[in-house]
């Protein structure tokens, strides 16, 4: 009682783990609602994430391809570069694939609520209405009656503390707002994100320095791989500060000053046009009245959940960056369909829809960089740490016909074997595209492949991912005499 609207399933949030569970809710014969505090669907991911550092890095490339054309002979004269045109041009890509995914949302009859969800019981959710491109309210409050509720509210950048407000301090959403450029950016943290707006600054005009408290930049990937990306990049940079902590900052007339302390107890500071904060994202498990549903949620704010997204309370599922890492789009559409079709089975009596599990054995991880380093399953230093004995095939872009022929055959393609079972169980690449080849190696984890299924598998010639079945073979012994 008490509600003014009524479904099966109400997912919080409207993300790629959102709309991807309303969506699946929705086609499996379910009213659904669908709850989103911005204008538009697609969350992080398509409005100030993935989609938006796609389609600049795309840019990027074709400038930094174009560089590399003098190689072949052929010059173009410096770019210029119209930023408000750039920006426009992104905001029109992103613009594109949100009303795709309104119209969607309205074919499948999902009704969508523009809004700031928050659990006010455990079968309950209030809607205070959003409007504008903010979240400014308009004061009308709606509450929504669920059977069954999926929260996918995603997560926030973090901000350090102790920078001071100014508008020269940004974070990856800032970054993407891409106001101007600045002559000396610094980036602080060397993950991926920070690395793909660097990559965007830096072939713009920026030059980049960045401050990575661990001992290496992109530290979930095999150091081999990120070697040939930081030889590769060495030109961006003015320095990289590893091992190293941001302390303070001020902000003056003439620039951001910026502090560094060395774990060696080593002072240093930098003064910067733009700092871009990517130091990682925080779930938004403590804004969503979850203690109102009795839903747990941990001293971090993730919401702990088992094999089928389920929360600690049996009709409440969590899905995608708010339950954990690896925080990845991929990874929030997948947990997203275990979680309706689950949610389904449970209310439409159907027994097996209800018996699944989010079961994935890998999750492909790609840094958009160029080149690009993707890796998927256990690393190298993974299986040492893990003492897990595997077999290595190398296969060196060196040696690729089709890497020499574009001029980029920097790259290499590593797959690794357990010695025990013969099987795949990881594999990396890096160099062009190496993020849309690494979904083979993750199909070939997750089919239990061994060297030589892979090695006997027929690739096409002269292509880049024909460097798998090569690197298999070099697993196994047998040699190609393919260029
Ligand atoms: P989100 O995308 O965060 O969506 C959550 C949604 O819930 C948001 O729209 C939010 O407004 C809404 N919301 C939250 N609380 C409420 C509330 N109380 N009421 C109403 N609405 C609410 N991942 C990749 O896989 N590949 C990439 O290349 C990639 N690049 C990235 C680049 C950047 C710069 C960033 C920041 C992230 C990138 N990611 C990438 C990560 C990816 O964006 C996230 O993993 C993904 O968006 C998570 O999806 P989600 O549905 O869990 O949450």
């Amino acid at each position: 009682g008490g509600a003014d609207l009524a479904c099966d399933v109400l997912v919080l949030g409207g993300g790629p783990g959102g709309y991807s569970a309303a969506f699946r809710a929705a086609d499996l014969g379910l009213k659904v609602v669908l709850v989103e505090r911005y204008p538009a669907l697609g969350g992080v991911c398509l409005n100030v994430g993935c989609i938006p550092s796609k389609a600049l890095l795309h840019v990027a490339a074709v400038i930094d391809e174009a560089r590399h054309l003098a190689d072949a002979g052929v010059t173009f004269g410096a770019p210029t570069v119209d930023l408000d045109r750039l920006r426009a041009h992104k905001d029109q890509v992103v613009g594109k694939l949100a009303g795709g995914l309104a119209a969607m949302a309205k074919m499948r009859k999902v009704t969508v609520l523009r809004g700031y969800g928050a659990f006010v019981g455990p079968q309950h959710v209030a809607v205070e209405e959003t409007t504008g491109p903010g979240q400014d309210k308009t004061g009308r409050r709606q509450v929504v009656a669920f059977r069954k509720a999926i929260i996918a509210a995603g997560s926030q950048a973090v901000r350090l503390p102790f920078l001071p407000q100014d508008e020269r301090i940004i974070d990856s959403t800032g970054a993407l707002a891409l106001a101007r450029v600045p002559q000396r950016m610094l980036i602080i943290g060397g993950g991926i994100i920070g690395l793909e707006m660097g990559t965007v600054y830096s072939t713009l005009g920026a030059r980049l320095e960045v401050v990575e408290m661990l001992d290496g930049l992109m530290t979930g990937a095999d150091r081999d791989l990120v070697k040939v990306w930081q030889k590769m990049n060495a030109h961006r940079f003015d320095h990289i500060r590893l091992r190293t902590r941001t302390v303070g900052a001020e902000a003056t007339a003439d620039g951001i000053r910026v502090r560094f302390e060395g774990a060696d107890g080593s002072q240093a500071e930098g003064l910067y046009d733009l700092v871009l904060q990517a130091v990682g994202r925080a779930p938004n498990g403590r804004k969503i009245g979850a203690e109102h549903a009795g839903v747990a949620v941990n001293e971090r704010g993730f919401i702990p959940v088992d094999v089928q997204m389920r929360t600690n309370v049996a009709h409440i599922f969590a899905i995608g960056d708010i339950v954990g890492q690896p925080m990845l789009a991929h990874k929030a559409v997948h947990e997203a369909h275990v979680a309706a079709e689950v949610a389904a089975g449970e209310l439409l009596g159907d027994a097996a829809l209800a018996r699944r599990a989010f079961d994935a054995r890998v999750i492909p991880s790609v840094a958009y960089t160029d080149p690009e380093i993707a890796w998927v399953g256990l690393t190298e230093d993974q299986a040492r740490a893990q003492g897990i004995a595997v077999t290595k095939g190398l296969f060196p872009w060196g040696a690729s016909g089709r890497a020499i022929a574009n001029g980029r055959d920097e790259g290499f393609t590593k797959l690794l074997f357990d010695e025990a079972t013969h099987r795949i169980v990881g594999g990396g690449i890096v160099g062009t595209h190496a993020g849309d080849m690494i979904g083979e190696i993750a199909l070939a984890i997750e089919m239990g492949a061994d060297a030589v299924d892979i090695g006997r598998t027929i690739h096409p010639h002269p292509t880049l991912g024909e460097s798998i079945g090569m690197a298999a073979e070099a697993a196994h012994g047998s040699c190609t005499d393919l260029p």
